[in-house]
């Protein structure tokens, strides 16, 4: 194959929903298969949507998944500028150039006029059946409506659709899709304010930028038949690029697609990044403020409407270069699930050494406030490691390896108790001062005697150890946690308990 050149174009118009980064994720994963260049488009030409801090949110987004681009608004590049709000001029010569054609014209109709169409006729809308009755350079002639150009009179350029055609499509996951040419509108191209609309500036970059694949949501497929028109008209069809539309991403239960609605209404992110949105409404949580691994997103996200054709679920980037392919991209909805999502995590968080662990976990400890050093939080982390779903875990479930047992689980203690535990902690206490070595297995063996020898089972005795240690009776291997606390901590947090429960009779 060419080497491709795909792109990703989103619009500035909030946060970047996760199945915008889905979309950039093929993009990428196709380019880097077949060594060919992504490239990041901003397409913020509706003023009216623009959201302030959208564009940083996209790319910072883009960097916490790896997903770098090769061009692009922030990347630097050949082909630029890669913001449309930049390559205005660009649009403006184009639009005039397909009046020029014969394949767009001016029209003005002031917004007025047409609300009175649209009072009148039931869905209205400006094509080849109203046209001939509106206020265009088609009913004007050419002179006349150069004049009222040429005077400042405001007006729009739009696509001159003919009827009567079949436009045939060639979507690389859909197959052939058709349109018919007398049900399309002609589309506005270049709007009053002289800024193009998305269908203009879409086909200028594209063939501008020598993209040779458009890889996109499903929801832009009614797009294409305008766009095949455009291509048309500008004579670029011979290098039209290939299309392939995206299957939905689906909510977690029911019907319909994943809205950012479902992110507060069933607990889980739908973002990649947190967002700070004027409202609480608008604010959204980020898989990375979840705690999620960007690998482990990354994993989820390549197989939410892509399969690699066999069971491997776990592909780390390179594998996921190596086997994606749009032909085993499904053509119906993947259904959003977040058990799988944390199923992923929890396998990437299981799959790093100690080390790499530590620092991921790093920042939430000291956001925390807690004082640890690299050898602890490696142990510590170490402990957690195969209990842990999300990094958050380590620091709230796992908070009693930095700081002491905040309460202790009072049914449990009531349950196991008994009047025989008290010299039994005070002889573990006296014995573990000096005890060697201080490792799990000897001390299990210590523990174990002095059981035998006060006539107690392990049922009586480890719950109450465990309590002793991090409160609950949920939690790591009691000895293993013993291990990681030290010596010290552990007779600390022995002492205390069986003050806790002196005190309880
Ligand atoms: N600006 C469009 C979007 O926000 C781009 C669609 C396309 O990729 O052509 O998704």
């Amino acid at each position: 194959m060419m080497k491709p050149r795909v792109r990703f174009a989103p619009s500035p118009t909030g946060a970047l929903h996760i199945g915008g980064l889905r979309t950039a994720l093929y993009n990428y994963l196709f380019a880097r298969k077949h060594g060919g260049t992504f490239i990041l488009r901003i397409e913020d030409t509706d003023q009216g949507r623009y959201v302030p801090g959208a564009e940083d949110y996209i790319i910072e987004a883009l960097k916490w998944t790896g997903l770098v681009p090769d061009e692009g608004v922030g990347f630097g590049g050949q082909n630029g500028p890669y913001r449309q709000s930049d390559r205005k001029d660009t649009y403006q010569q184009y639009a005039h150039a397909l009046v020029q054609s014969g394949h767009a014209y001016y029209a003005f109709d002031t917004p007025e006029a047409l609300d009175a169409q649209r009072q009148s006729i039931d869905n209205f809308t400006y094509n080849h059946t109203t046209r001939d009755g509106l206020s265009n350079s088609l009913t004007l002639g050419d002179a006349a409506s150069q004049q009222r150009v040429d005077a400042g009179e405001p007006f729009v350029i739009r696509l001159k659709v003919l009827p009567g055609r079949e436009i045939h499509i060639q979507d690389l996951i859909r197959g052939s899709v058709v349109f018919q040419s007398s049900e399309l509108d002609d589309k506005v191209l270049l709007k009053a304010d002289g800024m193009p609309t998305y269908h203009l500036a879409n086909i200028v970059d594209d063939h501008l930028m020598n993209i040779t694949h458009v890889i996109r949501g499903e929801e832009w497929l009614p797009s294409t038949a305008h766009h095949v028109l455009l291509y048309e008209g500008f004579g670029w069809s011979d290098t039209m690029p290939q299309f392939a539309h995206l299957p939905l991403i689906m909510k977690p239960v029911g019907n319909g697609k994943l809205s950012k609605r479902d992110g507060a209404k069933f607990g889980m992110p739908v973002f990649p990044l947190n967002w700070k949105g004027e409202t609480d409404e608008d604010s959204f949580e980020g898989f990375r403020e979840a705690g999620f691994l960007p690998e482990a997103v990354v994993n989820f996200l390549a197989l939410l409407g892509w399969h690699p054709g066999n069971d491997q679920e776990i592909f780390s980037m390179e594998a996921l270069m190596e086997a994606f392919t749009i032909e085993n991209i499904g053509k119906s909805g993947a259904r959003f699930d977040f058990e799988k999502a944390k199923w992923f995590n929890q396998k990437y968080i299981q799959a790093l050494d100690t080390e790499a662990l530590a620092a991921r976990v790093r920042p939430l400890v000291a956001a925390k406030g807690y004082r640890t050093n690299a050898e602890y939080l490696e142990k510590a982390v170490g402990l957690m490691q195969e209990r842990a779903t999300v990094l958050p875990d380590f620091v709230e479930t796992g908070y009693y390896l930095f700081e002491p047992v905040k309460s202790y689980e009072a049914d449990a203690v009531q349950k196991k108790w008994n009047a025989a535990m008290a010299p039994f902690m005070a002889e573990l206490i006296q014995v573990l001062h000096d005890f060697e070595p201080f490792l799990t297995l000897p001390l299990e063996e210590m523990v174990k005697k002095i059981m035998q020898e006060k006539g107690l089972k392990p049922g009586d005795v480890m719950p109450l150890l465990r309590i002793a240690l991090v409160g609950t009776m949920k939690g790591p291997a009691v000895f293993d946690t013993a291990v990681v606390l030290g010596r010290d901590e552990t007779i600390q947090r022995l002492q205390t308990f069986l003050q806790y429960v002196v005190d309880l009779q």
